[in-house]
């Protein structure tokens, strides 16, 4: 309790690793509360091939793995503990784990997001059984069988073509005919012969029966008229939302719960610093997290010079 570190830094994603390279680097002697699923979203992500440098692309997980090593090569020290809440009430700020308070001059926020369930009737009962959101972790139990994605972003084909290697037939329902996915996303998804893509359709209600999920009631938002869809998997990739209530509200946030930063990357609270995808609601990419992770540690490495 009496040790005051520089940094502390909540959350492991490429935002979190990268600040804690740069601001190890700074010899600042990071400390790392990486969550007891330490990665972030992209350890649920099969193939990266969008992050520079990787021309063949990368496993989600192995490039976590390698953006961990290096940060820790340089001296961050990684603890793969969630933190309960924070105390930014007076400096040095108090991060609070597992019923151990740590003292800081700053703390990057780095907590990335969580998916969003669709939350339509009957959808509590499957979740983690015929219902999921996350395809990389639950797609090989449906092997040879049928499912459905839904969503219209990157997520979603992402998702419909990875599920192709085991199920037998996907169908992605969006309830618009434009997508929010990249044209090469959507592109491969659409000329994939497993794949049908059903737009205008909107989950009314789930189906199942006494060994698990059966289908789908899908509406047509335009008109109301249904129809039902047999599947015994379904793949909810509808967006996420930030990862902000530790800090139970003595950060600024926007109306969806984004951190707001005030001056670079510096938050409503002095000395509280946030990156990645607890910020970002416009890119939300792998580059661009470990991007703001940069930023977030100089700003740090600057705010705590001018504090001596
Ligand atoms: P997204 O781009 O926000 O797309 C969410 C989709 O879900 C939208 O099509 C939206 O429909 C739909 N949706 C939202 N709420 C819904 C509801 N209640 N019922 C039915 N549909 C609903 O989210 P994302 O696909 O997770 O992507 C998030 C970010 O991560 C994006 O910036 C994306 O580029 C990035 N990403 C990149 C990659 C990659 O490059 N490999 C992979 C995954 C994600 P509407 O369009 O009608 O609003």
């Amino acid at each position: 309790m009496s040790t005051v570190h520089n940094v502390i830094i909540i959350g492991s994603g490429p935002a979190g690793y990268t600040a804690g390279l740069y601001s190890a680097r700074a010899m600042l002697e990071p400390l790392m509360f990486a969550g007891y699923m330490s990665g972030g979203q992209l350890m649920l992500t099969s193939d990266i091939e969008n992050f520079p440098g990787y021309p063949k692309g990368i496993g989600g997980p192995e490039m976590m793995m390698e953006l961990r090593e290096q940060a820790e090569r340089f001296g961050l020290e990684v603890r793969d503990q969630n933190v309960e809440s924070v105390d930014l009430s007076q400096r040095p700020y108090k991060v609070i784990v597992e019923g151990e308070t740590f003292l800081t001059h700053a703390i990057i926020v780095s907590t990335g997001a969580e998916s969003i369930w669709l939350n339509a009737p009957g959808e509590d009962e499957q979740k983690g059984r015929g219902i999921s959101t996350c395809a990389t972790c639950d797609g090989a139990f449906f092997k040879n069988e049928e499912v459905m994605v839904i969503g219209g972003g990157d997520s979603a084909c992402e998702e419909a073509t990875f599920l192709t290697r085991f199920a037998s037939k996907v169908t992605l329902v969006h309830r618009r005919d434009v997508f929010r996915a990249s044209t090469i996303m959507i592109e491969r998804a659409s000329k994939h012969e497993k794949i049908e893509i059903k737009t205008f359709r909107q989950v009314k209600e789930w189906l199942s029966d006494e060994k698990g999920l059966t289908g789908a009631v899908l509406e047509d938002p335009r008109d109301g008229t249904t129809e039902n869809i047999n599947v015994t998997g379904a793949f909810i990739a509808i967006g996420h939302k930030p990862i902000t209530g530790f800090l139970g509200g003595q950060v600024e946030v926007d109306k969806e719960g984004y951190i707001i930063h005030k001056k670079h990357t510096m938050t409503s609270v002095e000395g509280v610093f946030a990156a990645g995808d607890v910020v970002d609601t416009r890119y939300k990419q792998a580059i661009t997290a470990a991007g703001m992770g940069c930023q977030a540690a100089i700003d740090v490495e600057k705010w705590l010079e001018d504090q001596h």
